[in-house]
């Protein structure tokens, strides 16, 4: 038996950027734009959509994850904590259905790489991803450049046989 609904979840994430640092955003590197300072490498997109996988399977947040300080994770790029992510869900019986995430700050301009950006992450998580990016109107702190923010979520399924019991966890 599986369970007749999936399931969906919420994740966000900002990160301060910093000048000279690499940028890393939506599982791409983006050449001659200031990237986002962080213990891992500030990839906004990919720690939302974490998070919303997470949420969604009921399985906890970025931070229980991979621990805030845990060194396996120092600089460790965005898309490599996805696929950790995925691999975490595959294991608990859940399947991706899809992802989107939204981007939200004023650069670097995501649209001429959007489809490489979507690309990449649908990859790594075997499963649509949507990206998406907006402005604040020069608004709070993306819109003084002072940093980046994401908003994601996410639809998941049970891919394993599932019990009324576990189903109200
Ligand atoms: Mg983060």
């Amino acid at each position: 038996m599986t369970s007749p609904l999936p399931r969906v979840g919420i994740g966000s994430d900002v990160h301060p950027i910093e000048a000279g640092r690499p940028c890393w955003l939506a599982g791409l590197e983006w050449p001659g734009v200031d990237g986002c300072a962080g213990h891992s490498d500030g990839d906004v997109v990919a720690h939302a959509l974490t998070d919303a996988l997470l949420s969604a399977a009921g399985l906890g947040d970025i931070g229980g994850l991979l621990g805030t300080d845990d060194p396996r994770w120092a600089g460790a790029r965005g898309a490599a904590v996805l696929g950790h992510v995925r691999e975490t869900l595959a294991a608990a019986g859940w399947t991706i259905g899809n992802v989107a995430v939204q981007l939200i700050g004023n650069s670097p301009k995501l649209g001429p790489r959007r489809a490489e950006a979507e690309g990449v992450l649908t990859a790594v998580l075997g499963a649509p991803v949507s990206v998406t990016a907006t402005t604040t109107d020069g608004l709070g702190l993306t819109g003084r450049g002072e940093g980046r923010a994401a908003v994601a979520t996410a639809l998941v399924v049970r891919s394993t046989a599932w019990s009324p019991v576990e189903s109200i966890r």
